[in-house]
């Protein structure tokens, strides 16, 4: 684990390997391979003792073919470049599998939150927000919220922006609290689609995820709701770790009452339900049925995937397997439901939320919850159906195969300008 693969590498690999399927010219794959353009900023801001501090922040626009260009806004201090690149070009391929609407962007800001107050990164948010005003907008980009980021953020940004423009714009930004335009269900969508789209799998399988012992990494918003929606459906979640480490119990795990004690304690070490403590590559090579990676990139490199024991992995995060750990699966029959169709959900969500903002309309959970399994299963059964056809080698080449394909037809329908 911590392998220090560059994930914009990965990408491109990614890329590369579908390319061969298509019948795409190598100058659109090019293309296809880079960003349009990567903003580059530093922020300085107050903190509350009085001093200076600057943060380094970034906005990759990688493709607007099919839409505006759409991704998450990361607070995080291992964030780079190439990775917001590589997180941008992940954005335009995840909209392409599930057919919605958008291009792809991504944003980050290289910074521990934990180390700053409520109001510092309130000043922070700000200013990246004033900083992004001539970049995005409802039809132009949409960021959302990503790792260490949530409601609160892009309330910051709704409110920045609409201050700035002298308008009111819900839609230049989604994740947003409930009263502030925000949808029913985004909360819980990523680790939704990661259930349905292992559901899914297991029943491409001719099997039952209700019968299946899963191991969770990562246990942040996308972790525990896929923890806590894949024991509603009958499975038993056997592990679950954060970056502090992880725990373990034979007969199953209660994933509410392990987010309550990581809500008390910081972390889910110490949970007194729990039969023995693991480290978080423990959870990673644990024999059960279905994995679900859902913390960073590079999680999973060639050397972790040849102890892997798990049938199904269902990517939660982005960018969890290496393209060389791709391939020891691959070897091994382990099925990938790759991150571009698994943890779709948040960004289809942010879709409904977005076409909720521009109609100025509030539909229910249940119609969320209804359109968004529509949209992933349907998602499922087209990557299904190019794997077969093409008798490919893994899941994730099949969703790259089907999604540079829409990204380069509507490059084609735009015809050349000038
Ligand atoms: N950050 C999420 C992702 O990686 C959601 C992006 C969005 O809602 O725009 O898919």
């Amino acid at each position: 684990m911590g392998t220090d693969t560059n994930p914009f590498n990965s990408l491109q690999e990614q890329i590369d390997e579908a390319a061969v399927y298509l019948d795409v010219g190598d100058d659109v794959i090019e293309r296809l391979k880079h960003p349009e353009r990567v903003l580059e900023t530093n922020l300085t801001i107050e903190r509350d003792d009085g001093e200076l501090e600057r943060f380094k922040a970034f906005r990759s626009q990688f493709n607007g073919d099919r839409g505006p260009y759409k991704g998450g806004i990361r607070y995080h201090p291992g964030v780079t470049r190439d990775e917001v690149k590589a997180l941008s070009g992940w954005m335009v391929y995840k909209c392409a599998t599930v057919g919605i609407p958008y291009g792809g962007g991504k944003g980050g800001i290289v910074i521990d939150p934990d180390e700053y107050s409520e109001t510092e990164l309130e000043r922070l948010t700000r200013a990246f927000a004033t900083e992004l005003r001539p970049l995005i907008g409802e039809d132009r980009d949409i960021p959302a919220p990503d790792v260490n980021t949530g409601q609160r953020e892009m309330n910051w940004i709704k409110d920045t922006y609409e201050t700035l423009e002298n308008t009111t714009a819900p839609g230049v930004i989604t994740g947003k609290a409930i009263d502030s335009g925000g949808s029913e269900g985004r909360v819980e969508a990523t680790g939704r689609s990661t259930v349905i789209a292992a559901r899914e799998a297991f029943d491409y399988l001719g099997e039952d995820v209700s019968d299946a012992t899963v191991a969770v990494q990562g246990y942040g918003n996308a972790g525990w709701i896929a923890a806590k929606l894949v024991a509603e459906m009958g499975a038993t979640v056997v592990a679950a770790s954060d970056s502090s480490g992880g725990v373990y119990a034979e007969d199953g795990l209660d994933p509410v009452a392990v987010k309550g004690h990581k809500r008390e304690t910081g972390s889910v070490v110490g949970f007194e339900g729990a039969n023995e403590e693991i480290t978080n590559e423990d959870v990673l090579t644990l024999d059960v049925d279905l994995l679900i990676p859902a913390a960073l990139e590079n999680a999973i490199d060639e050397e972790l995937a040849h102890d892997v024991k798990a049938d199904v992995i269902s990517e939660a995060a982005n960018g969890p397997i290496t393209p060389d750990g791709d391939a020891v699966l691959a070897e091994k029959d382990v099925y990938v439901v790759p991150d571009i169709l698994a943890n779709a959900g948040g960004v289809t969500v942010s879709y409904f939320e977005w076409v909720q903002n521009r109609q100025r309309f509030h539909w229910s959970e249940e119609r969320v919850n209804d359109e968004l399994e529509t949209i992933i299963v349907d998602a499922f059964d087209a990557l299904t159906d190019t794997y077969e056809e093409n008798d490919l080698a893994s899941f994730r080449t099949a969703a790259y195969v089907v999604a540079i394909q829409r990204v380069a037809d509507a490059y084609e329908q735009a015809g050349s300008f000038p």
